[in-house]
C-alpha cells in the first residue's frame, strides 16, 4: 500500500516532470544552436580574425562572393546581421543572418538561397575552380531542415528552386553586389546599419551610379 502511495503520489509526477524538462531542454538547445550557427559569433571569434594580404584578384573574389550572400539574403527578407571579408579561422568571409525564433519554409528556402548565392556569383564571374565547401555543407544541412518541414521538397528541387531564385536576383542587382563588396574592400566588415546604407543607396540612385564606383 504504502509502495503504490509513493510510486503514484511521488515517483510518477517526478518523472513526468523530468520527461517535461527534458524536452523542454532539448527542444530549447536545437533552436539556439541553429541560431548560434547562423547569427552568432563563435566563442573566441574576435581573437581569430584577421585582415590577410590580399591581391587585387583575391579581393575581387571573396568581396563579390560574401556580397552577393549578403544582397541575396537582404532581398529575400532576412536580416542581415553582418557581412564580412575578415578571415576566421580557415574562413575568408561570413555573412550572419538574424533569423527568426519559428522557421518557415519561405525562411529556410530563403537561407538555402543566400548560400548558393556565393558560389553562383563566382560562376557568373569564370571563377569556376573556387571550392565553397563550407557553402555546399550549410546549403544540403539547411536544406534537409526545409525537407523535414514539407513533404513537397525534395533536396534536388529545393537547390533547383534556390539556384533559379539567386540567379535572377544576382542579374537584378549586379550593382548592388558591386557596391556592397566596394564597401567591403575598405571597411573589410559592415554591420547592419553599414550594410543598409550601401543597400539604400543603390536603391535611391539610378542603376548607373551604383556600382561601387568601379564602372558598370
Ligand atoms: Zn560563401
Amino acid at each position: 500500500m504504502t509502495e503504490t502511495f509513493i510510486l503514484h503520489a511521488v515517483l510518477a509526477p517526478s518523472l513526468t516532470f523530468l520527461g517535461a524538462i527534458w524536452i523542454i531542454g532539448t527542444l530549447r538547445f536545437r533552436r539556439s544552436s541553429r541560431q548560434a550557427s547562423l547569427s552568432t559569433p563563435a566563442l573566441g571569434y574576435a581573437r581569430r580574425v584577421s585582415r590577410p594580404e590580399r591581391g587585387p584578384e583575391e579581393t575581387a573574389r571573396i568581396t563579390g562572393h560574401e556580397a552577393a550572400h549578403a544582397v541575396v539574403a537582404h532581398m529575400l527578407g532576412l536580416e542581415v546581421v553582418s557581412v564580412s571579408v575578415e578571415r576566421i579561422g580557415n574562413s575568408d568571409g561570413r555573412v550572419f543572418y538574424g533569423l527568426t525564433h519559428s522557421t518557415s519554409e519561405s525562411e529556410s528556402l530563403a537561407v538555402v538561397t543566400a548560400t548558393m548565392a556565393g558560389m553562383i556569383w563566382d560562376h557568373l564571374h569564370g571563377r569556376h575552380d573556387t571550392c565553397s565547401c563550407d557553402d555546399v555543407s550549410h546549403a544540403l544541412r539547411e536544406s534537409l531542415n526545409l525537407v523535414s518541414m514539407s513533404e513537397k521538397w525534395m533536396v534536388p528541387d529545393v537547390w533547383d528552386v534556390a539556384a533559379m531564385q539567386a540567379r535572377a536576383i544576382l542579374a537584378d542587382q549586379a550593382g548592388m553586389v558591386d557596391a556592397v563588396a566596394a564597401r567591403l574592400t575598405d571597411e573589410w566588415t559592415l554591420d547592419a546599419d553599414q550594410f543598409l546604407a550601401v543597400v539604400r543607396e543603390c536603391q535611391e540612385t539610378p542603376p548607373q551610379h551604383c556600382d561601387g564606383g568601379r564602372g558598370v
